[in-house]
């Protein structure tokens, strides 16, 4: 069976690690645009070039190209049977591309996961992954920015996705194991089948 989810969550609230670990239990490939991102910066290609200060000053790349790579990647065979995105759609503008994406190919979303951190939380993690990993979009003033750029442009395509039925409302505190069995538990509930 098919499962197609969107993860949704500040930063910090550890949607990227959440969402590996529920794509790998529902057999479907997790796709983060911003990884997506980082990787062509690291690779050195056009992308990457266009990207790169965009990234670094914490401000969302242009629709027209995050949907691009999106639709590019939605597109391959690996994601046929279904799709964990990470980090898209970022804002409603993002929504109704995915949207006219999924509707030409006759798909429709499973479920929206959305992580519930609370924003000292979410700020202490990134901190401390600052600390450990030396992103270069983890420094407090562009930390400041990507958490005001979430609170105005993300959240409200939670209202949009509630409104239809979508959203699995997760409290992203706990254990990374228990945040796990919360999210699996609620896909289940929506008639979503995990691999054996
Ligand atoms: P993330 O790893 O999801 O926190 O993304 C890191 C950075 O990549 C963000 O701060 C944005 O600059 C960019 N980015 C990732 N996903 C998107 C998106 N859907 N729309 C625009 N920019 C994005």
């Amino acid at each position: 069976m098919t499962a197609r989810l969107l993860i949704v969550g500040p930063q910090g609230s550890g949607k990227g690690t959440q969402g590996v670990r529920i794509a790998e239990t529902f057999g479907v490939p997790a796709i983060s645009t911003g990884d997506v991102f980082r990787a062509a910066i690291k690779d050195g290609t056009e992308l990457g070039a266009r990207v790169q200060s965009i990234i670094e000053a914490g401000n969302l790349v242009p629709d027209e190209l995050t949907s691009a790579v999106v639709r590019e990647r939605l597109g391959q065979d690996d994601a046929a049977g279904g799709f964990l995105l990470d980090g898209y759609p970022r804002n409603l503008g993002q929504v109704a591309d995915l949207d006219d994406f999924l509707a030409a190919r006759d798909e429709g979303l499973d479920a929206v996961i959305e992580l519930d951190v609370p924003r000292e939380e979410s700020i202490a993690r990134l901190t401390l992954r600052a600390a450990e990993q030396g992103r270069t979009d983890d420094t407090e003033e562009v930390i400041a920015k990507r958490l005001s750029i979430y609170e105005t442009e993300t959240a409200p395509i939670l209202g949009v996705y509630g409104e239809r039925g979508l959203v699995a409302q997760i409290d992203g505190v706990g254990s990374l194991d228990e945040i796990t069995e919360r999210i699996v538990t609620a896909l289940i509930a929506r008639g979503l089948t995990p691999l054996s």
